[in-house]
């Protein structure tokens, strides 16, 4: 029985209570698995919805229909302005559905509407229109051969199906900062979200349909890492591009070589933040205290290692434990709230997990420091936690955390900093904290991370390139670099006698 006897097909792919189909070649299709994976909103534990696991046959017709779409008319030779036009109309699209896009990420990721509609909503139309600008400056080079007889010119060309994995953090806006680069390059995608937070890519699924995608560009499935190896071992696959652990990233490696595919890794980061001794604490507290909470600290450049000189350790640590204390956590749909739940019991199990070990070993809680009761119990919420007396030996002060913890270190000097901070398997971003500008400038150049900020935290934007060194993964998203990461450069010679 072939997969289209086998599924009954629908017109939506997101359906909420219900389960939730996979978009293949441009049509809708229930999954064969049936219910594999609840979506549950983590504030409250509500069911939402169920999402299948893709099979090895749908998996198979996903990569089939995007290889089809590489080179029909519709998608293979459209023009660079009609490509432009289709980015910019699926921005919009996004724009006009941001409400009901907002309210579907707060109640399936957990994080707080300010969060949803202003990062993840407003980031991801951005990540479209900043990538629709670029279809029409795709341009190759005529290089200076040293020839009479032939001449030659470079292309950028898509570098074919691109298997794009997403984690559960910012499942919307990264699915976004994906898909616009693989598209505006001319790519075709199967796309898999995380098996925790499915729906909005579902949901930006059929708004990209509604824009005018042509058939088949645009594949989605759901399911877990099973379904995640079928994509990345698929010899129809040119290029994963993967967002998520760096235990997976090391496993898709090995599952990626057997046609040696593409691959763009965004992993794990321990990004320090460094207070020098003459940094502005009225300014830079409260910098300090939104980011550590920024959707619960469930972010790859959050800061989570704090390196205070010791001269102001006292005060930044009152400070901090002031600021933290006043965060409001909650329903991420109720009004006012700064901060929602994790996103899972299980990540909530491994933050607290973190946590107690590092107060085992001798760290103390200041703040926080257990997960919370009453009220929160029916949400996996973690409140924010003030660490004093960590030590780099602690798992705390090395391994990423993704939860809403704060682990302060004292430091002398420099020198003995920048080792410090050097000294990790990470090296994504970091912050700096002074009011001496030339002490920015020299520390931020001896930071070996692939993003370093100097008084302070954002850096993420659709122009900015984003990725890290070492353990923290390979290549660059976003920017101009993300062309490279999507295009391979092909030569072409001219015969000139
Ligand atoms: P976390 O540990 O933070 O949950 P993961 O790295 O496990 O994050 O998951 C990120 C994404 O990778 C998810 O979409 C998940 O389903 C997928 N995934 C998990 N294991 C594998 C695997 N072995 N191969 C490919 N994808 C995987």
């Amino acid at each position: 029985m072939n997969l289209v006897e086998q599924s009954s097909q629908t017109d939506r792919g997101l359906v909420l209570g219900g389960l939730s189909n996979f978009l293949i070649d441009g049509q809708w299709r229930e999954p064969i698995s049936g219910s594999a994976h609840e979506a549950i909103n983590p504030a409250n534990g509500e069911h939402l919805g169920n999402l299948g696991e893709a099979t090895a046959a749908e998996v198979d017709a996903a990569v089939g229909a995007a290889r089809r779409a590489l080179d029909t008319p519709a998608w293979g030779q459209m023009l660079p302005n009609e490509r432009a036009r289709l980015l910019w109309a699926i921005a919009d699209g996004i724009e006009a559905n941001a409400a009901e896009l907002s309210r579907l990420e707060t109640l399936d990721q957990g994080q707080p509407l300010r969060v949803s509609a202003g990062m993840s909503v407003a980031g991801a139309a951005e990540h479209f229109r900043y990538f629709a600008g670029w279809c029409t400056k795709l341009d190759g080079r005529v290089p200076s051969v040293s020839r009479r007889d032939a001449m030659l010119y470079t292309q950028r060309v898509p570098v074919g199906v691109c298997g794009l994995i997403t984690p559960w953090n910012f499942p919307l806006l990264i699915a976004a900062w994906k898909l616009a680069p693989a598209l505006a390059t001319g790519n075709t995608v199967v796309l898999k979200p995380a098996e925790q937070t499915s729906l909005t890519t579902l949901r930006l699924a059929e708004i990209m349909e509604e824009a005018g995608l042509p058939q088949g560009v645009l594949n989605v499935v759901t399911g877990a890492g099973a379904t995640g190896r079928l994509i990345t071992e698929h010899s129809g696959i040119d290029k994963v591009s993967f967002t998520g652990s760096t235990a997976v990233g090391r496993e898709i490696v090995r599952a990626s070589s057997g046609n040696l595919k593409r691959l763009s890794l965004e992993l794990g980061g321990k990004a320090a933040s460094i207070v020098c001794e003459d940094a502005d604490l009225d300014k830079i507290i409260a910098k300090n205290i939104a980011n550590v909470t920024n959707n619960s600290g469930q972010v790859c450049g959050a800061l989570s290692r704090f390196y205070v000189h010791e001269s102001i350790a006292d005060e930044f640590i009152a400070r901090a434990q002031e600021q933290l204390g006043s965060i409001s956590v909650g329903n991420g749909l109720d009004e006012g709230i700064q901060m929602g739940p994790l996103n899972s019991f299980e990540h909530m199990e491994r933050v607290d997990e973190m946590v107690q070990s590092a107060l085992r070993e001798g760290a103390s809680a200041v703040l926080g420091g257990s997960r919370m009761g009453g009220d929160f119990a029916a949400g996996s919420f973690y409140p924010p936690t003030l660490l004093t007396g960590v030590t780099e030996q602690m798992a705390v002060a090395r391994d990423e955390i993704f939860g809403p913890v704060m682990p302060i270190m004292t430091y002398t000097d420099e020198d003995e900093v920048i080792a410090r901070v050097n000294d990790s398997e990470y090296g994504l971003s970091a912050s700096v904290w002074t009011e001496n500008l030339a002490r920015g400038h020299r520390l931020a150049a001896r930071i070996s991370a692939g993003a370093v900020r100097v008084n302070t935290v954002s850096g993420l934007d659709p122009a900015a390139p984003w990725g890290g060194m070492r353990a923290s993964g390979w290549g660059r998203e976003m920017g101009a670099e993300a062309l490279e990461a999507y295009t391979e450069v092909k030569a072409t010679w001219i015969g000139l006698d």
